[in-house]
């Protein structure tokens, strides 16, 4: 280390760095005082409903529906109907029409929607703006390309449409879990009933807006709001297939129930990833990336690098580089444009990283907070690192999915290969070395679907993304991302 270097890891966190603050105005985004369900392009009075908030605040922002069974029901079947009744027999370059608009009008629309995204699910407006909307315009975009070239996708296949595809998605990505799973749906020519996260359902309502505005016949997407058991409806409805992402045990759950039936089926599960440091890596852009891994979106994130596995020999430097690090990390008002770590999205969510936060002291790690001023309103959890932890506790084993890293520390490739698939997960990992040929081999040896080097949650509409054993089965993202919506003769 230079002495430059030196002097920089001992100097204090600058704690005294004052920033103005620099929130995004709200006024873009109009809320109705209540919705209903998107059923064949109009909107469907709700037998029952609930509120859904800001986790920031803990306000009321708009009531929104409770799908029952029967509301369920008549999604599915207006779904079938649109299916047979035109979408399924438009040629392809007419539904690529479609996608581009949507992709195009979200561009368009992109600041009202990374505002409502952080409004109603606590993410960072610098998130929301650079990473979601972005993101979610690309995979129309994307897919969109493919609508009209699927026999050259799979050549002599004969690939045909589905029918109904029942999509269940989580609250930590909602718009772009919602464009992972449409996109892909509606360029392969099926027609959609998609279930929000109860506690993050209104860009997937404002989303309807698009589709009117992009003139989508009615009825090929669908929305049905409401908590597990409207997604439980949609899983015994007359669907022809379920994607679901979310936690591992619902996923079981779904899985259970659609055995036998013939549906088809792809779940998007948890992780529990490793981001592995070897000591030739370069440090600081590897903290960064430390940082990214596991702070980015709370940690609310399936391929977070959850368990920081560092080589012993630059276990100090790191830690410390680390701990520095965090002190700069700004927590609070999401829709403060300086803000890098928001509201945990719901008091539920919260109660779980407190309670797995607790069995980590408990078992005897050690924990490290930065000092934090957190808002007096809303859920909050400071970034926190534990050291001292060994494979078996809780901390190490289980999905948190929140701000919270466990460090672990090895001496070779073997053991750290060892480590990072000691885990029943298998979604994502890091690797971080100057070293291209140690890149490949962990790469091979890592049981992941998808392993980053020298960087860490990045993705792009092209690249297939999904995990193995309990992080689930199939793809989304790239050509892989359509084979699950299609039959071949
Ligand atoms: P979750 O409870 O499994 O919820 C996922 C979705 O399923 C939500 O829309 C949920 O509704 C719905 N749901 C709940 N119970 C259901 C049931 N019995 N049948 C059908 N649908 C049901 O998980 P979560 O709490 O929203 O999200 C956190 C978990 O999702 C984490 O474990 C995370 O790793 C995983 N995740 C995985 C990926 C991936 O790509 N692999 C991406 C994001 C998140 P409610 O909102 O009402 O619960
Ligand atoms: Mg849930």
């Amino acid at each position: 280390m230079t002495e430059l270097e030196r002097k920089q890891d001992r100097a204090p966190i600058p704690s005294r760095w004052e920033y103005a603050t620099a929130p995004e105005s709200r006024e873009i985004v109009s809320l109705r005082e209540r919705y209903g369900h998107f059923v064949g392009g109009e909107w469907l009075e709700p037998a029952e409903s609930y509120q859904t908030i800001d986790p920031a605040s803990e306000e009321p922002l708009a009531e929104v529906g409770q799908a029952t069974d029967e509301e369920v029901q008549l999604a599915v079947r207006t779904a079938q109907d649109a299916f047979e009744n035109g979408w399924s027999a438009l040629p392809g370059s007419e539904r690529a029409k479609y996608l581009y608009r949507i992709a195009r009008i979200l561009q368009e629309r992109s600041r009202e929607f990374a505002v409502l995204e952080s409004l109603n699910g606590g993410k960072p407006i610098r998130e929301s703006r650079d990473v979601d909307l972005p993101l979610s315009a690309a995979h129309f975009f994307y897919y969109a390309g493919w609508a009209d070239k699927l026999e050259y996708a799979f050549p002599n296949r004969k690939p045909r449409p589905l029918g109904v595809a029942g999509q269940i998605i989580p609250w930590n990505f909602p718009l772009l879990m919602l464009a992972w799973k449409i996109a892909p749906a509606l360029a392969a020519g099926n027609t959609v009933v998609l279930k929000p996260a109860e506690t993050t359902p209104l860009s997937a309502l404002l989303f309807c807006d698009v589709l009117r505005q992009a003139e989508l016949p009615p009825g090929v997407v669908n929305i049905v709001t409401g908590d597990g058991r409207a997604g439980a409806a949609l899983v015994k409805s007359d669907v022809a297939k379920i994607a679901f992402t979310g936690s591992t045990e619902v996923g079981k759950a779904i899985q259970r129930e659609l055995a036998g039936t013939g549906k088809k089926l792809t779940l998007e599960l948890g992780g529990k990833a490793a981001n592995v440091i070897f000591d030739d890596a370069a440090l600081d852009q590897a903290v960064e990336g430390i940082v990214n891994g596991i702070y980015f979106n709370q940690g609310h994130v399936c391929c977070a690098g959850s368990r920081l596995l560092v080589q012993e020999s630059i276990y100090e430097p790191v830690i410390s580089k680390l701990k520095r690090r965090l002190g700069t990390l700004r927590v609070g008002d999401p829709l403060d444009k300086n803000t890098d770590v928001g509201a945990i999205n719901s008091r539920q969510q919260l109660d779980k990283i407190q309670e797995l936060v607790r069995s980590g002291e408990e078992e005897g790690a050690e924990i490290y907070q930065p000092p934090c001023r957190l808002p007096e309103k809303g859920y909050w959890f400071v970034p926190t690192v534990f050291t001292n932890v060994a494979q078996s506790y809780r901390i190490a084993q289980e999905e948190i999915f929140g701000p919270v890293l466990s460090v672990l520390t090895f001496r070779t490739p073997d053991e750290a290969v060892e480590k990072a698939n000691n885990t029943p997960y298998g979604l994502s990992a890091g690797v971080w070395t100057e070293k291209g040929s140690r890149i490949l081999s962990m790469a091979q040896r890592l049981r992941a679907g998808v392993i980053w080097a020298n960087t860490y949650n990045r993705f792009d509409p092209s690249s297939p993304f999904g995990g193995y054993r309990e992080s689930g089965f199939g793809r989304e993202g790239g050509l892989h991302g359509l084979e699950p919506y299609l039959d071949f003769e």
